[in-house]
């Protein structure tokens, strides 16, 4: 079977370094296994998330040596989760058809005081408020305020083995709690949307931060139910700040409007970020599509990676 791989950027923002290693590898594992490799804009927040951000993506992209089978803007709207709310309906109505979803009216006060243990990430476990409502309760709430949707999960071990991370498990109901999937104004959430779409794409792995191996499970769940192959999942290190901070997008100085700007060759940035995730010895500059073949995850450092000092400078 062909492996099929795909870089999902949010574009609420310009891509930054952290984001750029990550389409790195995901583009590096594909090509070295003669896949298909799919460009999918994840603008479900369609607010945050303008057009023009997600083509300067795709400049970003290209300018650094990434290109894609499928997808973006020359494949047009279905590349663009915000085209796809149709789609996700009908995934929905399957969830809600099983009896796996149900109404929730938590205000986000609510959800704040609830009594629910937190998790290690901050978020917390739901406490299960309106798991049991009636359908008279139900009914007399939703003339107050439309409700989100969360899937109600079972006490259940999820079980993979990361190809970069190794075995990771989680308790469903205890390490994770009823997930939501449709916020109450209406918009799918990154779960379901990210499983639905890697379903019908065909996706056979996904690489992504190691800050989204927690969701993993909780998307594992729903491939199942919805009947579709689960992917090879690698969560990747993430790029750390000097002070031991991950990068984000507020880290503007490390974005690629920038990094262009004071690098001018894609070669000197791939040497550095090839150098700082352990696929070449030194941060000679090098052509992207030179690391395919030598590519393998073994060499790839499970830990969080330092900013390459070489970038600061
Ligand atoms: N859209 C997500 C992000 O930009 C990535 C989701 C994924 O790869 O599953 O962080």
């Amino acid at each position: 079977m062909t492996v099929c791989g795909r870089f999902a950027p949010t574009p609420s923002g310009r891509i930054h370094l952290g984001n750029i290693l990550c389409a790195m590898l995901s583009w590096l594992s594909v090509r070295s296994k003669n896949g298909r490799y799919l460009l999918r804009i994840e603008d479900l927040d369609a607010m945050r998330c303008p057009r023009s951000l997600a083509d300067l993506i795709e400049d970003d992209l290209k300018w650094f040596g990434i290109d894609w089978d499928d997808g973006g803007s020359a494949g047009g709207d279905p590349w663009y989760q915000s085209c796809r709310t149709a789609i996700y309906d009908r995934y929905f109505d399957v969830l809600k058809d099983k009896g796996l979803l149900y109404p929730c009216f938590c205000s986000r006060a609510e959800l704040h005081t609830a009594q629910a243990p937190h998790r290690s990430d901050g978020t917390y476990i739901y406490a299960g408020t309106c798991r049991n409502l009636t359908p008279e309760q139900i009914a007399e709430k939703s003339k107050r305020r439309p409700p989100a949707w969360r899937v109600r999960v079972p006490e259940r071990e999820m079980s993979f083995t990361d190809g970069c991370q190794g075995v990771y498990t989680e308790n469903l109901a205890h390490d994770c709690g009823d997930f939501i999937i449709r916020r109450s104004d209406g918009v799918y959430g990154y779960q379901l949307a990210v499983v639905v779409d890697d379903g019908l794409m065909g996706v056979t792995e996904v690489v992504r931060g190691s800050d989204l191996l927690n969701s993993t499970p909780r998307q594992m769940y729903l491939y199942e139910q919805l009947g579709f192959a689960i992917p090879q999942f690698y969560h990747m290190p993430l790029l750390t700040a000097p002070d031991g901070r991950r990068l984000s997008k507020r880290d503007g100085d490390l974005d690629l409007g920038v990094l262009r700007e004071k690098f001018g060759r894609p070669e000197l940035i791939v040497g550095m970020l090839a150098k700082a995730a352990g696929l070449r010895p030194t941060a000679q500059p090098v052509q992207l599509s030179d690391l395919v073949a030598d590519f393998s995850w073994d060499k790839i450092p499970k830990q969080d990676i330092a900013l390459p000092e070489e970038i600061l400078q």
